[in-house]
């Protein structure tokens, strides 16, 4: 049924080399503490890709220690904005020459079309990095008027050592999430890159101490998540956590980070997103939006537009071509052209999203496309839709992380307003309407951090984003994202004229 299985047997060549393997402590690549590594693996087939230095406490100290010192000691923080806004803009010349190789050591270690790294994830990694050079000559306090003679002002201060969680499904958009922003700011930081994709974070962050950043400010361990990960949300000398991740994750690391110091923490957590499509929808118009805001990376996005809800008067009509879409979806060798999707991320996921298919099957939805893996190798798995789905299923509650479209059928406003808000998740929310009552009564209703109206996972370096509810705390990308990486300082002057 599926042209392109053959391409899923014979994996093509990635077109690049893996140089950096070691964790990036203080400037300079180095083994792990224990001489410990472990397997980073090609989702296509499985098999080793390298074998990766394993970062633990011992490590997590190290590279606390340096960038305690880079911040601490200088010259990062103490640098102007302008002199931290020049490397940045280096930097973003560094990855933009290095795009293809960049994109294809992405695809390699994740799975996703080499089409979609090379030509949106590694240009927004570039646009990303341009708009917080933008920023760091442009934070500054403010002089706020007092009732008494006093002069007072507020500073605006870096934080000091950050310490940043990442997952793997966009492990360079990821990065610059939240890389940008502590930079900009003047911070000092230890990234933890996810153990699925560890490559592409050090290969970026060799090219960003090419731009001139001084050793120490940024550290990259890779590891696992209860060792290396837990080691520095719980570190006393970490002053700020910053997450991505499941929400069980969330809870945990936020947990680490009250036991120990209290710093502050921002999550980005999980989702169970509506696109609501209207009977004034043009239908193909809505299939293909609500197609993709589903299957884009393979299912794997934490603002996915997982519950597709559909008026009753359309339903059938999209159901049919929801179906045939999915059926025409392009799966097979993320390298090769006109691929839209690729393997999912490893067997565990693999193995999550056959169970959530089986689940659907067994509480009683209709299958209408796809429900089987794809080929004998790697992790790919059929486009597969669900209609008839029911709320209570857990298809319509939990988080699939997965290529698995699960539709649902209303008939009025007041309805799907109340249903499309009913889970502990409230980070995205797609609307399709052309009615502007009906979109302007969604978009003030739906408790989401985001609502895309007739459009869907358009992401900006300007849009701020972060969730509602088990979603998450606290917003990335736009001007909201600076103040996770600032202290606020009030200095207080009596004033003898005034
Ligand atoms: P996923 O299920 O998508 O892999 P996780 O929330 O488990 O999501 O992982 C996201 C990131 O959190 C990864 O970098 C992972 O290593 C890290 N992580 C997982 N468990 C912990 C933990 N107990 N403490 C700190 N970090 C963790």
């Amino acid at each position: 049924r599926f042209s392109t299985a053959v391409a899923v047997e014979e994996p093509i060549t990635p077109p690049v080399q893996v140089h950096h393997t070691q964790l990036l402590i203080n400037g300079q690549f180095v083994d792990a503490a224990s001489g410990k590594t472990f397997p980073t693996l090609d989702p296509r087939t499985g098999e080793v890709i390298a074998h990766v230095a394993e970062g633990d406490v011992e490590d997590v100290n190290h590279a606390v220690a340096a960038a305690r010192k880079a911040f601490d000691e200088g010259p990062w923080p103490k640098m102007t904005g302008y002199e931290r806004s020049r490397i940045l803009l280096r930097f973003a010349d560094l990855i933009e020459k290095h795009n293809d190789e960049l994109a294809a050591l992405e695809t390699w270690d994740n799975g996703k079309p080499y089409e979609q790294a090379a030509n949106a994830e590694v240009p927004m990694l570039v646009r990303l990095m341009r708009y917080y050079a933008g920023w760091a000559d442009k934070i500054h306090g403010l002089v706020v008027p007092a009732d008494g003679p006093h002069h007072v002002q507020v500073l605006h201060e870096p934080i000091g050592v950050a310490g940043q969680i990442i997952p793997w499904n966009f492990p360079l958009l990821m990065f610059a999430w939240k890389v940008g922003p502590a930079l900009a700011c003047g911070n000092a930081i230890v990234l933890k890159t996810a153990e699925q994709t560890p490559l592409s974070a050090l290969y970026v962050s060799k090219l960003l101490h090419e731009a001139g950043i001084p050793e120490g400010v940024l550290n990259v361990i890779s590891g696992f998540g209860p060792t290396a990960g837990a080691a520095l949300a719980s570190h006393m000398e970490v002053d700020k956590l910053a997450f991505t991740g499941s929400t069980d994750t969330g809870k945990i690391v936020l947990e680490l980070a009250a036991r120990s110091n209290l710093k502050p923490v921002t999550l980005e957590l999980g989702g169970k997103s509506p696109m609501i499509i209207m009977d004034d929808a043009d239908v193909d118009h809505a299939v293909e939006l609500a197609h993709m805001a589903l299957f884009f990376n393979q299912g794997q996005c934490c603002c996915a537009g997982s519950r597709t809800f559909v008026h009753e008067k359309v339903y059938d009509e999209f159901v049919e071509k929801a179906k045939a879409r999915a059926l025409k979806r392009v799966v097979g060798d993320p390298f090769r052209k006109g691929v839209e999707q690729g393997p999912q991320i490893d067997e565990e996921q693999f193995n999550k999203i056959m169970r959530y298919i089986k689940s659907g099957v067994d509480s009683g939805a209709t299958l209408q496309a796809g429900g089987d893996r794809l080929g004998s190798k790697g992790y790919f798995i059929q486009p597969t839709i669900f209609s008839d789905v029911k709320d209570g299923m857990p298809i319509a509650q939990e988080e699939i992380f997965g290529p698995v479209q699960s539709i649902l059928k209303f008939s009025d406003l007041n309805e799907v307003i109340q249903r499309a808000n009913t889970t502990r998740y409230g980070l995205a929310a797609g609307v399709f309407t052309n009615n502007l009552d009906t979109a302007n009564t969604l978009m003030r209703a739906l408790r989401a951090g985001t609502v895309w109206i007739n459009c869907f996972d358009v992401f900006d370096a300007a849009i701020p984003f972060g969730g509602y509810k088990m979603s998450g705390q606290g917003r990335e990308k736009g001007i909201d994202s600076l103040k996770n990486y600032l202290q606020i300082k009030a200095v207080v002057t009596p004033l003898k004229n005034p």
